[in-house]
């Protein structure tokens, strides 16, 4: 091998280098930046404090005394937070802006184990999905809520549960979103949570 061909490949390595050092580089500033902005986006939306809508962080979306009580995680996955933050933007905070009173809805999200030792929910609840919320707002009836909803809101299913003509406050309003497209305009009261009457019934 003559000095001429060793001083060329070592021109080589040194170039080969150089352009390896280059693609570290581009892959430290755009690339990795990128996916850590990802990731921290991913770790905000599983903090408890993460803002569903202006008013309705996370946690009250999952909290659960029954899950404390049996030691299960009630967190939702990403798909189901998404879906959840819908149902803040479209049904709850609607109702916080318009009634002008803090609301502390009494059921979101529901993991499929919490779901299934709930009484009376449904196998097929939309809790689990996260697509629906069991809440009062202080200071109206429940079938005042309801009708409220369905006059002024876009929304999936309604349905007055347990709602006892004379007794205002008893019972709650169950409300589902999915999407402008896919919600179903459905409407309906339960006194049981086994017979379904179509509309809202005193
Ligand atoms: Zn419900």
């Amino acid at each position: 091998m003559t000095s001429h061909t060793i001083q060329e490949i070592q021109n080589k390595l040194d170039l080969l280098l150089i352009n390896t050092e280059n693609i570290l580089n581009i892959v430290d500033k755009n690339d990795v930046a990128e996916i850590r902005e990802i990731e921290d986006i991913k770790e905000s939306i599983y903090s408890p404090d993460f803002l569903l809508s202006k008013n309705f962080p996370l946690r009250d979306l999952i909290r659960s005394k029954r899950a404390i009580y049996e030691g299960i995680s009630n967190m939702p996955g990403e798909v189901e937070i998404k879906r959840l933050i819908k149902v803040a933007q479209n049904i709850l905070q609607p109702c916080r802006d318009h009634h002008g009173v803090p609301i502390l809805p009494n059921s979101g999200y529901r993991s499929p184990l919490l779901n299934g030792i709930t009484p009376n929910a449904s196998k097929r609840s939309q809790h689990m999905k996260g697509e629906a919320v069991d809440f009062e707002v202080p200071g109206i009836s429940n079938i005042e809520l309801a009708r409220w909803i369905r006059n002024n809101l876009d929304f999936d299913k309604i349905i007055l549960e347990f709602y006892k003509p004379g007794d205002p406050h008893s019972g709650w309003v169950h409300c589902s979103y999915k999407s402008k497209e896919e919600n179903r305009h459905e409407v309906y009261t339960t006194h049981d949570g086994k017979n379904y009457m179509p509309g809202i019934v005193a």
